[in-house]
């Protein structure tokens, strides 16, 4: 993929592969993918099948999870496109396996497969409640980190078809539309969908070039976004809090993510898969959510449930997992609580109130103390904490080439700091001696 930032650039190039696809001969294509715990995966393609009737073509998956898929399947001459995404529950890889069989003979094109782990800095910091239905982006939001592979089962030809990729404004990568009918759209949302505004009267949006051209050689009905799918979502549309850098959220959300890990690896699983499994597959958002009347807890402001942020209530920085006591809260409020306990942030009506929805008595409201329990839990595997999890494929993955170990060892410490005598573990000084045994 290209770079380019305008999102008002267009370029077209072929395919990358052709198949044979007939009634006697089904195309297989087999995704091994990645994963990790609290690690986003995914697999995806951009195809095209030649013909009119695309009902003709039938995709059945036959191996593998079954993830809620993103499946959109168009007519020639335009592209169409199939994925996932998903958070992690285990290490294990995943391998999907999908059958295309045909009524009449036509054509498989393949412009892109991709396979693998997924980061990308603003997914990574985002609330769940932001990324619950990432299948929908894939597989325009596949920021691949640790490629899988892909294997296609199908006799190979000799043909090619074009395919029309435009840039995003933000991200830069050139990603496919469709330019024959714009409404069967892949990787950016329409502009006008509204018959009386079509066709698009803003140029900016409706007019492309090409790298280097003078004037727009391109010109669309409905027009695109200028940011593709992902960006928009993530960028665009969700409100970046003013008060704090990109850089600043991206260490927080490095550092959240991390200990959400590290807590959720002494305690030995995910607590939002054990919430699940516990109460009958009921999601611990929607429960948080309805328990706290929609409403955000501070400020009482009405919350769609895609606008929940599931707060600790006590704070992850002092190794509380997220659990049925969590409370539901916007997002602006949840950015001014980060890493205090209740009694800093609530007044004492609130807590209260906060005690008898969440089930917590008012002492653990307001214990300034961590989790002992976990807090002796990961002293007691210090070594394992650096040895064994430090070197966790899952962690180097959150990492992203920062040393968040320092970090992840000083917020040990800061937790530490807080527990009741007998409990203030030096971690620091066990990370140095530990890394001088080493060496
Ligand atoms: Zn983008
Ligand atoms: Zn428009
Ligand atoms: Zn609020």
């Amino acid at each position: 993929m290209k770079e380019g930032n305008t999102g008002g650039l267009y370029e077209v190039e072929e395919s990358m592969s052709a198949y044979a696809l007939s009634p006697e001969s089904p195309v297989r294509i087999t995704f091994s993918v990645p994963q990790g715990i609290d690690v986003f995966s995914g697999f995806g393609i951009w195809y095209a099948v030649d013909t009119e009737e695309p009902s003709e073509v039938k995709i059945r998956q036959i191996s593998g999870v079954k993830y809620p898929l993103t499946n959109k399947i168009f007519p020639e001459p335009n592209w169409s496109k199939l994925g996932s995404m998903w958070l992690g529950d285990t290490e294990d890889p995943a391998e999907i396996t999908f059958e295309f069989t045909t009524a009449k003979p036509t054509n498989f094109y393949v412009y892109e497969a991709l396979a693998g782990t997924v980061s990308e800095p603003e997914l990574d910091v985002a609330p769940s409640a932001l990324t619950k239905n990432m299948y929908m982006f894939a597989p325009e939001a596949l920021f691949v980190v640790e490629q899988g592979s892909i294997q296609i089962d199908a006799t190979e030809i000799d043909a090619t078809k074009e395919i029309t990729l435009k840039n995003c404004n933000r991200c830069g990568r050139y990603l496919p539309i469709n330019t024959s009918n714009e409404r069967q759209h892949l990787s950016f949302s329409n502009h006008c969908t509204a018959l009386h505004k079509v066709p698009c009267q803003d140029s900016t949006f409706s007019k492309l070039k090409r790298p280097g051209e003078k004037s727009p050689s391109l010109i669309l009905r409905n027009g695109f976004q200028l940011e593709c799918r992902f960006c928009k979502k993530f960028y665009v549309n969700a409100a970046l809090n003013p008060q704090r850098t990109v850089g600043q959220m991206r260490e927080d959300g490095q550092r959240r993510r991390a200990f959400e890990l590290l807590v959720n690896k002494a305690i030995g699983r995910s607590p939002v898969v054990q919430y699940r499994e516990e109460n009958q597959g009921r999601e611990l958002s929607d429960d948080t959510w309805k328990r706290f009347d929609k409403k955000c807890f501070k400020c009482q402001k009405q919350l769609k449930l895609q606008d929940v942020n599931l707060d600790h209530t006590r704070p992850l920085a002092l190794l509380w997992p997220l659990d049925a006591t969590a409370t539901a809260l916007c997002k602006d409020c949840n950015t001014d609580k980060r890493d205090r306990v209740p009694a800093e942030f609530y007044t004492s009506k609130e807590l209260e109130k906060l005690a008898q929805i969440t089930g917590l008595s008012l002492d653990e409201l307001k214990s300034p103390h961590p989790n002992v329990k976990i807090l002796d839990l990961i002293w007691n595997r210090r070594d394992w904490v650096f040895g064994e999890f430090f070197e966790d494929s899952n962690f180097a993955k959150i990492r992203q080439g920062k040393d968040t170990r320092n970090l992840i060892v000083k917020a040990l410490d800061k937790a530490a700091q807080r527990a009741p005598e007998g409990h203030r573990y030096d971690f620091s000084g066990a990370y140095a001696a530990f890394l001088k045994n080493k060496n």
